[in-house]
């Protein structure tokens, strides 16, 4: 059981963290703009501090900083009565009240989410959206060396969404009921955005939605997501599986990546990035996209692998 009080305690501590300068949070600027070209919306912050966050490969392999939380940010070390995750600040917030759950014990964040975390995940966000009807939670898997994850001990994050801030999955699934994949059903993808995504809408009652749909929602779009590797390996024989999964209460999504970095701007996504959620930390890049919000697609695609909308899968697939 998840506590029936996690966002105040998620918010009591953050506040009193941000206070006492226990997490590192400045956002000079944000701005939301539109592709007019694929119709996707940007949320686009400028957060200079997240320069001081390491990044992948960074921290030295004998380091494991998510494993011993600083009592500071630690929210609860058993989230939902299973001892499996504990719930922590993260320490270079994007958003306020951004948290990780993170595995007491050491997984590696390689390995496949299991249906009792994604369960987990699902009912916090649950919980939490509906503590607050103004407010929309997200928890993502950034998994792999090109996902944009940072941290080799397995953890998720979560996030509440920007406010009125509409994900272009919300307009892919609105007003479709919960399927899962089959030959004749593919997950949806969105024609108008150049990379690659799997998306599936889940039931719109949380009673309906079981640890069992979850896995078989994740799997098989996880089973479509390694295609990719499997189909890009004679080309680029360095390929390594990464990919990142994005889960609120209405859908779940996943992206095949091919780079942490963008080369054509410097600028890097983790999942959030295929949410339409940029972090930029530095000024240009910040002013060039602003400026022309239709470079992002192809950025996104550069990270990412070419929509397969519209294209049957054949009998090499998985
Ligand atoms: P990822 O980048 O997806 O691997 O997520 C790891 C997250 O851990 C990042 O968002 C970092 O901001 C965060 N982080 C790094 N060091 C710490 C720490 N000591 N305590 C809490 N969070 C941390």
């Amino acid at each position: 059981m998840i506590s029936a009080t996690v966002s105040q305690l998620v918010n009591d501590k953050f506040q009193e963290a941000q206070k006492n300068n226990n997490v590192v949070f400045k956002k000079l600027d944000s701005k939301n703009v539109k592709d007019s070209k694929t119709s996707m919306r940007y949320s686009v912050s400028l957060v200079p501090s997240l320069i001081e966050k390491p990044e992948f490969g960074q921290t030295d392999a004998s380091e494991d900083p998510l494993a011993a939380s600083e009592p500071e940010l630690l929210v609860l070390d058993d989230l939902d009565g299973s001892g499996h995750l504990k719930l922590v600040l993260n320490k270079f917030p994007i958003v306020e009240n951004h948290s990780l759950l993170i595995t007491n014990e050491f997984k590696d964040q390689l390995s496949a989410l299991t249906p009792e975390e994604l369960m987990t995940s699902y009912k916090l966000i649950t919980k939490m959206d509906n503590e607050d009807e103004n407010k929309r939670h997200m928890v993502i898997y950034n998994s792999g060396p090109q996902s944009g994850s940072s941290q080799n001990h397995k953890h998720l994050q979560l996030i509440e969404l920007p406010q009125k801030f509409i994900p272009f999955q919300d307009t892919l699934t609105n007003g479709k009921d919960h399927f899962l994949p089959s030959i004749k059903d593919e997950p949806l993808q969105d024609n108008k955005v150049s990379f690659a995504h799997f998306v599936l809408p889940l039931p719109e009652e949380s009673e309906e939605v079981t640890e069992d749909l979850l896995a078989m929602c994740y799997f098989s779009l996880l089973q479509r997501t390694l295609t990719f590797f499997q189909d890009w390996l004679n080309e680029t024989p360095d390929l390594v599986k990464s990919y990142n999964l994005l889960l609120t209460k209405q859908w779940i999504c996943l992206v095949p990546r091919s780079n942490i970095k963008a080369k054509s701007l410097n600028v890097g996504f983790n999942a959030l990035g295929y949410a339409g959620i940029l972090l930029i930390k530095d000024q240009e890049s910040f002013d060039e996209i602003i400026e022309t919000p239709t470079i992002v697609d192809d950025l996104l695609l550069e990270c990412g692998f070419p929509s397969t909308a519209g294209i049957k899968p054949n009998e090499y697939n998985y």
